[in-house]
């Protein structure tokens, strides 16, 4: 299968990116199931969001699409792989997915462009060159005037604005979102949302995000309605194909420097994500 996943288009002769069979999942302290036999595929270019009440199984769906946690029964296939033979989901998940949660996950003694960097200690990029990207990211994410300052010196909008260009620092085949925008102010939840939309719309960027707000969660392009652990409905709005809007807004860019890798071509990397010390910074 051909690694370079970038084609702006949500066809369904293509290969998913991301298949779900048949996937269950049964927290057993609880007896709860929280996912009931659900099966999806995500392709290429889309930009997804899932809604549904608290504890209808969103976030134990997304961690098993983002291999955080494995199913109970049931396959997940990244880029056609079944995750369950894989040796080293870490490497995995690092090379293939950039993850964001409510909590910004980041460093508070580290500056945003270290922030941005924290991933690609487990990536391919040489060290000299990872500063240039890391602001070059975050000049994308429209805080190239705060590449300096501590997280703590920043807005809540600001740090989610960081943890999305730390999420994209190895150039991941596919974005999933937690809630980002769960801990943000309506405006600044406005704003990231502008940002996936950019990026999807601009980059391409396959994008996963489970969202409470019925406002923004329309935004995308396929929604995906849970309860009770299973899809209640998995719609496509018309006119709004990826390719369709990929072709309309390709050339109004102005997400910053094309090369950031974010395009049509990934370079080959390995590795974690998330900075495996970070706590969330708020309780
Ligand atoms: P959502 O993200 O839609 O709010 P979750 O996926 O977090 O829902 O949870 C789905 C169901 O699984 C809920 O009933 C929740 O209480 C339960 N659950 C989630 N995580 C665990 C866990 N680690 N142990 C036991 N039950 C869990
Ligand atoms: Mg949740």
């Amino acid at each position: 299968m051909s690694n370079n996943g970038h084609h702006f288009n949500g066809a369904s002769s293509e290969a998913p990116i991301l298949r779900a069979q048949h996937v269950s999942k049964l927290y057993t302290d609880g007896q709860v199931s929280a996912l009931v036999d659900v099966s999806l595929e995500i392709y290429s270019g889309e930009y997804v969001s899932i809604m549904g009440h608290s504890g209808s199984g969103k976030s134990t769906l997304l961690n098993m699409l983002g291999m955080l946690d494995r199913p109970t029964s049931g396959e997940v296939f990244l880029d056609g792989q079944p995750v369950s033979q894989v040796r080293n989901l870490d490497s995995l998940r690092a090379q293939k997915i950039g993850f964001v949660f409510q909590s910004f996950y980041l460093l508070p003694v580290l500056s945003a462009m270290e922030n941005v960097q924290v991933p690609m200690f487990e990536g391919n990029l040489p060290m000299a060159q990872r500063p240039k990207k890391a602001v070059e990211l975050l000049e994308l994410v429209k805080l190239g005037h705060r590449v300096n300052h501590s997280p703590l010196q920043l807005s809540v909008g600001e740090r989610q604005r960081v943890a999305i260009a730390r999420a994209l620092a190895n150039d991941p085949l596919l974005l999933l979102a937690d809630e980002p925008t769960g801990n943000l102010d309506s405006k600044s939840a406005d704003t990231v949302f502008d940002l996936f939309a950019q990026l999807h719309r601009e980059r391409g960027m396959t994008i996963v995000l489970i969202t409470h707000s019925e406002d923004l969660g329309v935004r995308a392009d396929r929604i995906i309605r849970m309860a009770d652990g299973r899809l209640l409905s998995d719609t496509r709005s018309p006119g709004h194909s990826s390719r369709q809007a990929a072709a309309d807004h390709g050339s109004e860019s102005d997400l910053g420097p094309a090369g950031l890798g974010l395009g049509l071509v990934r370079p080959p990397r390995p590795k974690s994500i998330l900075p495996p010390f970070a706590v969330p910074d708020h309780g």
